[in-house]
């Protein structure tokens, strides 16, 4: 079968590779309909990802039609229409219990290497093997065209948690730290959740451009302020809730920056520095809640596909291009470039 595999930094090719077989009873095969790039592929293409290797197939966003399923699968079966978790868990264990799969020993990213535990194939193929295919597969209405539900899977779960764990309320003024697709979709989440007004922070015109047209209020930070112009928003206080979708210091930094005294910083950008300097004194003295998250299609599932039924979010809006398996290794080109908003990948 066809998949898109990672050579070395940026270098990734379609390759012919094996077409996987089912491996545990509980695992299920997967014939991929649709896929998209992530941001966070871009940290696997450009080779920051620890342990990665080449000859890994990419892609952590996609769904399709299970293919097979191993003999312990129950709830799932041949011919279901799902969604992949961009994360997989076991289901069973005290942390899949109560739904916190990102912390199941078992809890692996796909297409990913050995970063976040097992290394698994991706999604940016024919056929995906799928561990755990009673948790990690997601069923969705048959109303619902793939486009809608895709990023269910991750980058649209992601937004959702970040403005869920920020706690926006009715009324508040939110910042949004980032306005590539993960951005986009949380300024959309603070939205539902009653945010008055969201400001959105990037320094790309075109990034900024999408979010003003989704009502956010662009702030492109090599030009301005934005704790000044956010201040002078708010009486002088700062943002009610600060959302962090971008990963790394300065994103932090900004983050910690806009908010107000007491007010809550909700993280879901990728962190991996592990010296960041947060001054305790300042935490203290704004009494500030910080709350890091990584976004769970597994637990949120009931909770945003009523949303996008009820077309209360639409996150089909920030697809830019559509492509074909084939096109991946381009595609990966344009996104890296910026040339590309969101990209789908129809597979079959
Ligand atoms: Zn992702
Ligand atoms: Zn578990």
């Amino acid at each position: 079968m066809k998949a898109c595999v990672w050579k070395g930094p940026h270098n990734v090719r379609m390759e012919e590779v094996p077409e996987p077989i089912l491996v545990k009873d509980t695992d299920a095969i997967l014939k991929v309909r649709t896929a998209a790039i992530c941001g966070t592929d871009l940290h696997a293409y450009h080779g920051q990802v620890p342990g990665f290797e080449s000859g890994i197939v990419l892609g952590h966003e996609f769904m399709g039609i299970v293919e097979q399923v191993g003999s312990k699968v129950s709830a799932i079966h041949a011919g279901d229409r799902v969604i992949a978790s961009d994360i997989t868990a076991c289901g069973s264990c005290w942390y899949c219990r109560q739904g916190l799969h990102w912390n199941c020993a078992s809890r692996s990213l796909f297409g990913y290497g050995p970063a976040f535990g097992e290394s698994l194939a991706g999604g940016q193929s024919e056929y995906v093997r799928i561990p755990y295919a009673d948790t990690v597969l997601i069923p969705v209405p048959s109303d619902l065209s793939d486009d809608k539900v895709l990023f269910l899977g991750d980058i649209l779960s992601t937004g959702f948690l970040c403005a869920s764990n920020g706690g926006v309320k009715p009324g508040d003024v939110v910042a949004v730290i980032g306005s590539g697709p993960v951005g986009v979709l949380t300024q959309m989440s603070a939205f539902i959740q009653g945010a008055a007004k969201v400001f959105a922070i990037d320094r790309l015109p075109e990034r900024l451009a999408v979010a003003e047209r989704f009502g956010s209020v662009p702030i492109n930070f090599e030009k301005n302020d934005p704790r000044a112009i956010i201040e002078s928003a708010t009486k002088g206080r700062g943002a009610d809730v600060a959302l962090e979708a971008v990963g790394g210091k300065e994103p932090l930094d900004s983050a910690l920056r806009v908010v107000r005294p007491h007010g809550t910083v909700s993280i879901v950008g990728v962190h991996l520095e592990d010296n960041y300097p947060f001054s305790a004194i300042d935490g203290f003295v704004r009494e500030l809640t910080m709350r890091f998250g990584v976004g769970d299609p597994m637990r949120l599932a009931s909770q945003i596909l009523p949303l996008i039924e009820n077309e209360v979010i639409q996150p089909e809006r920030i697809i830019s291009h559509r492509i074909t398996l084939n096109d991946v290794p381009e595609g990966y080109r344009l996104f890296n470039d910026r040339q590309a908003f969101k990209i789908l990948v129809e597979v079959s």
